[in-house]
């Protein structure tokens, strides 16, 4: 992988010329939390930690139309415009590498695949707060699933390039980039590696989970945990890897019907009705079950990692405190910190 360098006053510079590709969207600062937003660069902010929606957003929009017809017309809306995501941390790389494996593998999802050949990703290097734990999913750091991305060293970027689409990225702006990567520039990357790896505060070990998982499958954990629940799908929402989604058909004006998607989540009571009225997971317990299963067993005894990226939006956002460091602590018999713990504590 070549590695090539950008001055910190020559990046939002470099980001404009990047608007002859396509879109450059980047992190905003939105109240106290961040979104994602197409504005001129200088807006990005560069603190920002984790969006409250993942990128997945681009590439799954939350509802879009797949396509209208009305006898024999067929009109299919693949959304083909060219996007940039600037500012995308290694957690968040990986949890659309997840997603690649989802919908690019056996049956490929040709709105998914459109919107993903259209879309350039720029990485941004990131420190941990309190809530990530990526280190722990092994996902805090990119070989891949990038076109470039950027390390900080202090006055420089050292940006990796990952895809003869970000060399021809790179080659847009190549006035204002340096192609003289020095032993020294790579001693800083190294020494901020390590003092980056040493601030996670979060630390779970995940690697036993599929078996905590079998043995667990009647712990009385779940049906205290599904009395906290509160079935409101948040987890989903916000989760860079959760992809359940609904289609469903509505007649327009002049019998034209359309046929749209939406995203859907585990946790809601609905998702698991069937005709005739019967609900397979109709607790709680079972829609929490169903869920971390998928995230730290499922998927693990598959690909041979979690499906969770330790981006920490579930623990930022469960208004009960249900999250994937509580959960498998909580399972392992180990302290938690959350409303619920007390009462799990007596129910084990
Ligand atoms: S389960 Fe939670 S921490 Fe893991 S990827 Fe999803 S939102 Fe992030
Ligand atoms: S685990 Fe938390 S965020 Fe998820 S559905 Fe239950 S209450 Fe909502």
């Amino acid at each position: 992988m070549r590695v090539v360098k950008l001055k910190k006053k020559n990046l939002v510079p470099f980001l404009r010329k990047l608007e002859e590709f396509g879109e450059v969207w980047g992190p905003v600062k939105k109240g106290d939390r961040y979104v994602y937003a197409h504005t001129d660069p200088e807006n990005f902010d560069l603190k920002a930690l984790r969006t409250i929606i993942p990128p997945k957003k681009f590439f799954v929009p939350p509802k879009f139309r797949m396509f209208t017809f009305k006898e024999d017309e067929w009109n299919e809306e693949i959304d083909t415009k060219k996007r940039i995501l600037f500012g995308l941390h290694p957690c968040d790389i990986h949890g659309i590498l997840i997603l690649d494996k989802l919908f690019l593998s056996n049956y490929p999802d040709p709105y998914y695949k459109t919107r993903r050949e259209n879309t350039a990703i720029i990485g941004l290097s990131c420190e941990p707060d309190d809530k990530c734990f990526c280190k722990s999913t092994n996902t805090h750091s990119v070989e891949e699933g990038f076109d470039l991305a950027l390390s900080d060293i202090g006055n420089e970027y050292l940006v990796w390039i990952g895809s003869s689409l970000g060399d021809d990225l790179q080659k847009m702006g190549e006035d204002l980039i340096d192609e003289d990567v020095t032993e020294a520039d790579i001693k800083k990357y190294i020494e901020w590696r390590k003092k980056r790896d040493g601030m996670f505060r979060t630390d779970i070990d995940l690697t036993a989970m599929p078996d905590i998982f079998e043995i667990s499958y009647n712990s009385p954990i779940w049906e205290k945990l599904g009395e906290y629940c509160l079935s409101c799908g948040q987890c989903s929402m916000v989760c860079p890897t959760c992809n359940c989604y609904d289609v469903e058909d509505n007649y327009r004006v002049g019998s034209e019907i359309e046929r749209n998607r939406h995203w859907d989540s585990c946790m809601f009571r609905e998702y698991s009705l069937v005709a005739g009225g019967h609900n397979f997971r109709e607790a709680r317990s079972e829609r929490l079950k169903l869920f971390y299963t998928h995230k730290l067993a499922g998927y693990m005894s598959i690909f041979g990692k979690p499906a969770c990226v330790g981006c920490g939006r579930c623990a930022d956002t469960c208004p009960v405190g249900i999250n994937v460091p509580n959960v498998a602590k909580a399972l392992k018999g180990e302290k938690v910190d959350a409303i619920w713990a007390k009462e799990v504590k007596d129910a084990g």
